[in-house]
């Protein structure tokens, strides 16, 4: 079921024009090798404010220092602050992550979460935001990417972008932007629509530069402060 939120028709046509440009411009793009959803929950707790070889590297140090998801759970929470520091914030994502993981061995009696698929794509949503640290882009992610289920991340890149473009309200914050383009959007379009506008904003649109000279969208931006030098 789509969130109930109204989209404008000029919205939902300029998507579909920016994201059949991008798919022209940057082909079908393709997901750094999909998790297992429990990885992609940790993954994305270790994401937070951080860049993604540190989120690797702090992932990487919790495979190497504990065998399986318990040994997490039961890991001194000092001992796995140390483990996760390249990260970032490891005060906080640390004891996030131990009661997360502690929770779901509670509820399910298995550190697991594939068992979501079976759910309707809003009950899994909800459950999942109610884990503290998890946040709707989190979800999303777990969401798309790992389950197959239709739900549409946005980060700072693509909060960016769709302002700038004219994909949605100006004044909408990031929360309800989850739910203004995954309206917008055809589910079928998520996966490659959440890529090829981080894309774009990492490589073209970026934050105090866009190099709008050489965006594929130019002609379709409604971005008043066009850099086109
Ligand atoms: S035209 Fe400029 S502002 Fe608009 S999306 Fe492209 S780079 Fe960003």
């Amino acid at each position: 079921m789509k969130p109930a939120v109204e989209v404008s028709a000029e919205h939902r046509e300029r998507l579909c024009l920016v994201n059949e440009r991008l798919n022209q411009v940057f082909g079908y793009p393709e997901w750094r090798n999909p998790l297992p959803a429990l990885d992609e929950l940790v993954s994305t707790f270790l994401s937070q404010n951080t860049n993604d070889l540190n989120r690797d590297k702090a992932f990487d140090a919790i495979r190497a220092r504990y065998a399986n998801w318990d040994e997490v759970c039961e890991a001194d929470p000092d001992e796995f602050m140390q483990v996760i520091r390249v990260a970032g914030l490891a005060n906080q994502k640390g004891p996030n992550i131990q009661a997360a993981l502690r929770r779901i061995r509670e509820e399910r009696d298995e550190i697991d979460l594939e068992w979501l698929k079976e759910l309707p794509v809003e009950e899994a949503r909800e459950w999942l935001l109610s884990f503290k640290g998890v946040g709707r882009k989190t979800t999303a992610i777990v969401l798309l990417f790992s389950l197959g289920m239709p739900a549409f991340p946005v980060d700072t890149h693509i909060y960016r972008v769709s302002g700038r473009i004219g994909l949605r309200p100006q004044k909408l914050d990031v929360d309800t932007t989850h739910q203004y383009l995954e309206a917008a959007a055809d589910p079928a379009q998520y996966y490659a629509m959440h890529l090829n506008l981080i894309r774009l904003g990492r490589e073209i649109c970026q934050a105090r530069k866009p190099a709008c000279a050489r965006c594929p969208l130019v002609e379709i931006c409604q971005y008043p402060d066009k850099v086109l030098d």
